[in-house]
């Protein structure tokens, strides 16, 4: 039996757990990523961080209690190195999250120039926007739905190529997860700017 086969021989127990969430777990547990920052909090705002312990156990994920983004966060990464690479410097967190280069000089690009409004709302704003378009257009990849970064653009041949593996992955591990996450993911992009 090879490892992978070994990981998903058991449904894993999602304890509702956002869907973000998931997808960003099994990216990591898959290796894809080196780790992720998931919410201790349920979607429907119950406290679930023990429950994220146990999964974390059962796949052999190294976990931080340690915040990085936020207080919500614990973090969960393939090797505790990673980890303290993490808390120490050494890996930058968007090395850690698996942002391809392009995405994260594009997005440093714009905290550089951008004065009026926050960066990451702006850099957000404007790939959705764009991502909108080329969805209605029907030029919009739609494996991208499973970047779990704001893409430098809808052609960013990095974030396409990690969001296919992911998409492959998660399809084949939890396929009710994954019809939620691209139905949701592509009412969210239609929602954009509502016009
Ligand atoms: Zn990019």
């Amino acid at each position: 039996m090879s490892t992978m086969a070994y990981r998903y021989t058991k449904e894993i127990p999602w304890h509702g757990m956002k869907d973000d969430d998931k997808v960003s777990l099994i990216a990591t547990i898959e290796g894809l990523r080196a780790g992720a920052a998931i919410s201790h909090m349920s979607a429907d705002g119950t406290d679930i961080g023990m429950d994220i312990l146990a999964i974390c156990a059962d796949h052999d994920l190294a976990v931080s209690a340690r915040p990085v983004m936020t207080s919500n966060d614990i973090i969960v990464a393939r090797s505790p190195r990673a980890i303290r690479g993490l808390h120490e410097g050494s890996i930058a967190l968007d090395e850690f999250l698996g942002y391809p280069r392009c995405c994260s000089d594009a997005y440093l690009k714009q905290i550089r120039y951008t004065k009026d409004t926050p960066p990451t709302l702006r850099n957000a704003a404007l790939y959705w926007s764009n991502a909108r378009d080329a969805l209605e257009d029907g030029r919009y990849p739609l494996a991208l739905l499973y970047a779990l970064h704001v893409p430098c653009a809808i052609d960013c041949a990095p974030s396409k190529m990690t969001a296919v593996r992911i998409k492959d992955v998660v399809e084949r591990v939890d396929p009710v997860l994954a019809h939620e996450y691209s139905r949701n993911r592509l009412r969210c992009i239609l929602s954009q700017g509502g016009a």
